[in-house]
């Protein structure tokens, strides 16, 4: 599993603070929805007691959760409970936190990227497939991760592979433009695997960092998209072998738990090895998250928090929770 290092140096106090108030200002209706009415079901009560457990389980549930979540965090708190353990409100939402965080920090593993100074070996040209189904975002995500390590002084290639949409090809080009990033791609209908082929040609021959591949996501439930990835996926490692090193998968929080659903079925096929979670924004459903950790077991790697370029943030579950609980 590879993933670029950025040295614990270059986040600020006043950067966390400002990356802080972001977070907490994109899920504010998330907060909204899971953590306020937490606290309004155990703000009514005085002592926990079957009724109020009763109350907090429907709360959760309502709260894009999802049923396995609801269910783990239930069990403890339950288990707690009967054990004499969980005497106030209180002891109750620090049993939930501890739970929540708990689900995102042990599939955060191997997403160490922030704040670790080891050196990494990294060979040259770094292949990331995004993938996902239409709409979630991943040309946006394409754009915004092209100017972002670009402006870590990365060399980057972007590939538009998603050759059936004309306007996915003009937003990159807008957006590749505004950063300096060379984009390869061909005419509307052209076969993706080509147009790949040619931009694994040209950063190989131009010794970039990382080539970061936009494909196509009409809809997930037809078979020929996945061929059509897993074609990719097999192009891609003849030219670059051991490549891509990463595919990540798009997930746009709005759709709640069909986005769960959607992702279920990109896990079946395309060697998923990450998420990227986006339009936590002005969503009340971002609790899908939880739900997507427990359940797919890979970590999340960026959140988008909004449309503009500098809105894709890399995920940390301590900074998650803290913008939704402090
Ligand atoms: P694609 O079909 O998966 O390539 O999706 P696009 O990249 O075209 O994005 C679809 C829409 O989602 C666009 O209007 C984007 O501006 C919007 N979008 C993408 N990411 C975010 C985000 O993090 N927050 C918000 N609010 N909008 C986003």
């Amino acid at each position: 599993m590879f993933f670029f290092k950025k040295s614990s140096k270059e986040e600020t106090p006043e950067k966390k603070a400002g990356l802080l108030a972001r977070m907490k200002n994109a899920l504010s209706a998330t907060k909204e929805n899971l953590v306020s009415k937490i606290e309004a079901v155990l703000g009514g009560v005085s002592a926990m007691d079957e009724n109020a457990l009763d109350d907090l389980e429907g709360t959760l549930l309502g709260a894009d959760l999802g049923a396995v979540v609801t269910d783990r965090i239930m069990t403890a708190v339950r288990a707690q409970h009967k054990k004499g353990q969980l005497k106030t409100p209180d002891d109750a939402k620090t049993e939930i936190r501890n739970q929540l965080t708990a689900i995102l920090s042990s599939r955060a593993e191997g997403a160490s990227h922030e704040s670790d100074d080891a050196p990494v070996s990294e060979s040259k040209p770094q292949v990331w497939m995004i993938v996902g189904v239409n709409g979630t975002g991943k040309t946006t995500t394409v754009g915004k991760l092209a100017a972002r390590l670009a402006g870590e002084g990365r060399k980057m290639l972007v590939c538009a592979a998603d050759t059936f949409r004309p306007a996915a090809i003009e937003q990159l080009a807008v957006w590749t433009e505004r950063s300096g990033t060379e984009l390869i791609k061909s005419k509307i209908g052209a076969d993706p695997s080509s147009v790949l082929h040619d931009a694994l040609s040209a950063a190989a021959a131009r010794e970039c960092d990382l080539v970061l591949i936009d494909t196509a996501g009409r809809l997930h439930t037809k078979s020929n998209l996945m061929q059509e990835l897993e074609k990719m996926r097999r192009v891609a490692g003849r030219k670059i072998p051991g490549s891509p090193h990463e595919t990540l998968l798009v997930v746009d929080a709005t759709t709640g738990q069909n986005g769960l659903n959607q992702a279920r079925e990109f896990m079946k096929f395309t060697g998923v090895t990450g998420l990227i979670v986006t339009k936590l924004d002005g969503t009340a459903k971002g609790g899908v998250l939880f739900g997507i950790c427990q359940e797919l077991n890979i970590p999340v790697r960026y959140i988008g928090i909004g449309e503009a370029i500098e809105d894709l943030v890399d995920f940390s579950p301590e900074n998650f929770i803290d913008s939704l609980f402090k």
